[in-house]
């Protein structure tokens, strides 16, 4: 059951993890406010607090679209981030959730947040 990676090892990624999604949360406010800021030109003033589904703001500005769906890819990353940090608390970080094998060091190295080793993410890959 134990995870392969040392203790201090396991401290280091939560350390990344943190870091990381402190950057996206930072990213992700920033950018949200301004592609909400260019839907709305004549800034009446109360819009900026309404959740809107990102799916819904307008179409027909490229510099805005781009934006959302970098946003979408960073809430998908963020996402990660967050589950990777709770598979830490469970004790089942560095596993894989696909085949329960561990995740080599050096992948988790370059992706903090993965949920699959290599052999697991090539497969999703090959399906998609
Ligand atoms: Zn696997």
């Amino acid at each position: 059951m134990a995870s392969s990676l040392k203790h201090e090892e396991i401290d280091a990624f939560r350390s990344v993890l943190l870091k990381l999604r402190a950057r996206f949360r930072g990213d992700l406010a920033q950018m949200t406010d301004e592609a909400l800021k260019r839907n709305q030109p004549d800034a009446s003033g109360n819009l900026s607090n309404v959740p809107m589904h990102l799916a819904d703001v307008g179409t027909d500005n490229f510099d805005q679209e781009f934006t959302l769906s970098l946003i979408e890819n960073e809430q998908e990353t963020l996402v990660e981030i967050e589950q990777a940090l709770v598979r830490i608390e469970q004790g089942t970080f560095g596993r894989c959730e696909e085949c329960e094998g561990a995740i080599g060091k050096s992948r988790l190295e370059a992706l903090p947040y993965t949920p699959l080793c290599i052999g697991c993410a090539r497969k999703m890959e090959s399906r998609a």
